[in-house]
């Protein structure tokens, strides 16, 4: 962790002559040179060091360099580091049973793939098959992927640049209580009238048409909003009258993150087809995948799938998710995530609403929460809108800017702060996060009116 500027500057004129990245103006980035991480820190260059309160992209459950799980990959990198997907591999095998055990019902067979996307293009691809109908709905408010038909089903602007309306899907408004899209006042309506407006949706679209709802259990990057309890229920009741099959996007609140192994165990919900990636080995090796139900697989007992990847199912990726998965079980972080939540990050947050007048509302569960920023509680106008700008941002840029100078990297979007640290994270660690939060938020007080 010696501080190092050379190497810095290499690493940088290396990624600004050659590297090309994500969702940006490639001209208008300057990513930071990362030298290394443990646990729930990492670290630059320079001698900087960040707690951890996004889990990168919500996918670090397990924290960095669990020492299981590099010894399980360094261990599997020198016996077998790749094999094609049509010879059987004991890390697959074992990582198949671990996952198919902690998923809920039937959900008995696994499908691998690289990671999230590809799981919710594979899911589409399945249920359009078994249901033969082509349309597939998805919620305003979510993050599916960014290939043609994942990018298609994600509800946030990120499609817009890329949205052909070829991909057969349909979305519809989720519940939102905060913003309720159906001027609810209470939980149980927006429940109730969130329930009709999707099977109003359905009977206009036709329901013989459509193969499919896909959603997160709890979205994710759109707001961590947690359904009213009969929300889900709801959602597999009217899936099951329409011949509809339901998908639980899992890939930001599978494994542990919410508290439960997966977000659908919060309501004690059985879909048909659930799709993962992050948190089934944090990361360490990309690795996605669909779990099939008895009924969706049986149809593919005797017609070939139409699908594949080289590395579906790879040893290295499967190897990091047997270890993780088991440090998982003996380390109890499923329950501890339960815990952080009830009796740390929760009473916390919601005592930070009261004292920052620029917190419109905390929501969340496990180690999962967002705290919405606005301009005037009443109102609720956001701290700001939907979609910004680059200046329309600035706030949340200071925000996030105050964090990171106090050593706390957090994780932001649009007018939240999302509070998503590994799901080992120790109380004390926990508590030194918020703190800084808490000092941080001034910055948006700044912003309220009046
Ligand atoms: N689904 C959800 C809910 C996600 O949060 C993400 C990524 O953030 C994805 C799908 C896409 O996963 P990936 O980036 O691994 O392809």
């Amino acid at each position: 962790q010696r501080p190092d500027p050379g190497a810095a500057a290499a690493v940088r004129a290396a990624d600004r002559a050659h590297v090309f990245h994500s969702w940006s103006a490639q001209a208008h980035i300057d990513p930071l040179p990362i030298a290394g991480g443990e646990g729930v820190h990492f670290w630059d260059y320079d001698g900087n060091r960040y707690l951890d309160f996004s889990s990168q992209f919500v996918n670090l459950n397990i924290g960095h360099a669990h020492p299981r799980v590099v010894e399980a990959i360094q261990r599997q990198a020198a016996r077998l580091c790749t094999i094609a997907p049509h010879f059987a591999n004991d890390q697959r095998s074992e990582a198949a049973r671990l996952i198919a055990e902690h998923a809920p019902g039937d959900l008995n067979r696994v499908f691998f793939t690289n990671g999230g996307t590809e799981s919710n293009e594979h899911a589409v691809r399945m249920a359009r098959l078994v249901t033969g109908r082509p349309k597939v709905l998805s919620a305003y408010r979510s993050y599916h992927g960014a290939t043609h038909t994942a990018m298609h089903l994600t509800g946030d602007p990120r499609r817009w640049p890329t949205d052909t309306g070829t991909a057969g899907v349909v979305r519809f408004f989720g519940p939102y209580p905060y913003r309720s899209a159906f001027h609810a006042e209470t939980a149980e309506q927006e429940c109730a009238r969130a329930l009709e407006h999707l099977e109003q949706v359905i009977q206009f679209e036709g329901p013989t048409t459509i193969a499919a709802v896909l959603i997160e259990t709890i979205v994710g990057t759109n707001g961590i909003l947690v359904p009213p309890d009969g929300y889900l229920p709801g959602v597999r009741a009217i899936c099951d009258r329409y011949g509809i099959l339901l998908v639980t996007d899992e890939v930001m609140t599978g494994f542990g993150r919410t508290g439960a192994w997966f977000g659908v165990d919060n309501w004690g919900v059985v879909p048909d087809l659930i799709t993962f990636a992050k948190g089934v080995n944090s990361g360490y090796v990309p690795l996605g995948g669909v779990i099939i139900s008895d009924r969706v697989a049986a149809e593919f007992a005797d017609r070939p799938y139409p699908g594949g990847l080289t590395y579906s199912g790879h040893p290295l990726a499967c190897a990091a998710a047997v270890a993780t998965i088991r440090a998982m079980e003996d380390e109890g972080v499923v329950e501890h995530a339960a815990w952080l939540g009830e009796h740390v990050l929760g009473p916390r947050l919601r005592k930070m609403a009261e004292s920052h007048p620029s917190v419109g509302e905390v929501r969340g569960l496990g180690a999962f929460w967002a705290v919405e920023l606005v301009r005037d509680r009443r109102t609720r106008e956001m701290l700001v809108p939907f979609a910004p700008t680059p200046a329309q941002a600035a706030p949340m840029n200071e925000l996030a800017a105050a964090c990171r100078r106090r050593g706390l990297w957090p994780f932001t979007h649009f007018n939240r702060v999302h509070v998503v640290p590994p799901c080992v994270i120790s109380e004390q660690d926990a508590q030194r996060g918020l703190d800084i939060l808490d000092e941080a938020l001034e910055v948006a007080d700044r912003y309220v009116e009046g």
